[in-house]
């Protein structure tokens, strides 16, 4: 199936490393034209940007701990353009252990994780959703996690912040189906990027890749494909969707 996003413009969060990098890459050679935020990696951003196909991408900042900073990043954006397809990807993850982590560390790490992965991502949904109802539709593909599921013992917040992204993606499907703006949601299992380099290195990485079939983890470009497949036309009656992409390593039923 080929898949052509010649005129559209692609806003991806988290779009200077791993799966969002590769996500930029993607679109931009079926065509779109890539809007990259970052947050701390200006130089690997634009470098993403000037290796991308085609012309007119450009990167832009953000710091999504603090929310506020959604709101500015949509009022620079939409002055000049008008975004087709949104991608929320940019997150963390950071490991605490509940059993001994002190309250304020619990809190520390809770309110920055929901902030970064889950009402960063709920306020630009919000805003770019309702732009995009005004421009007669647009398509939202929010970047989850299969811990939403299997539970994140270790990063309790984490696996919060996805299982709320779930079902922030399934109610906005909702919300904006009648005006042609469709929400989908991809799970994926661990990807081979900076964020999971450490655990994947670490002694628990064989284990970790035994849990699928296929005895690896996710390639970034994996789940980019899977994105611009959510991306193609005739997809719009998969709003509301959660695909998982995790070599069968956790199956839901
Ligand atoms: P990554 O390689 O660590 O990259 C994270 C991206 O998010 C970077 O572009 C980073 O920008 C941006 N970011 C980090 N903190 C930010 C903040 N405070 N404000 C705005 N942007 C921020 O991560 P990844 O592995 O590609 O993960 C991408 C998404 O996939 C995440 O939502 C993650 O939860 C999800 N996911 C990953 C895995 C996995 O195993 N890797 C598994 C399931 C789901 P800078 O480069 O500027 O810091």
């Amino acid at each position: 199936m080929e898949i052509n996003l010649t005129g559209k413009t692609v806003l991806v969060t988290g779009g200077s490393r791993g799966i969002g990098a590769e996500i930029s890459r993607e679109f931009a050679s079926a065509g779109a034209k890539i809007i990259l935020q970052y947050n701390t990696n200006e130089e690997i951003a634009n470098k993403v940007i000037s290796k991308l196909f085609g012309r007119g991408h450009f990167a832009i900042k953000a710091n999504f701990e603090n929310t506020n900073e959604t709101e500015k990043l949509f009022k620079e954006i939409s002055e000049k353009f008008r975004v087709d397809i949104l991608i929320n990807n940019a997150g963390i993850i950071e490991v605490l252990d509940p059993m001994t982590c002190s309250f304020e560390e619990w809190r520390k790490n809770w309110e920055k994780t929901i902030s970064i992965n889950l009402s960063s991502s709920a306020h630009l949904c919000f805003l770019f959703g309702k732009q995009m109802a005004k421009n007669g539709g647009g398509k939202i593909i929010n970047i989850s996690s299969r811990g939403a599921f299997r539970g994140e013992p270790n990063a309790p917040a984490y696996g919060a912040s996805k299982a709320g992204m779930n079902a922030m993606g399934q109610s906005f499907a909702k919300a904006f189906g009648s005006k042609n703006v469709f929400f989908y949601t991809i799970a994926p299992g661990f990807v081979e990027t900076d964020m999971s380099e450490k655990i994947l290195n670490s002694s628990t990485g064989v284990e970790i890749k035994a849990q699928s079939p296929l005895n690896r983890v996710a390639m970034p470009w994996e789940v980019a494909r899977a994105a611009l497949l959510m991306a193609a036309e005739g997809t719009d009656f998969m709003t509301g969707c959660i695909i998982d992409l995790n070599g069968a390593s956790y199956l839901r039923t």
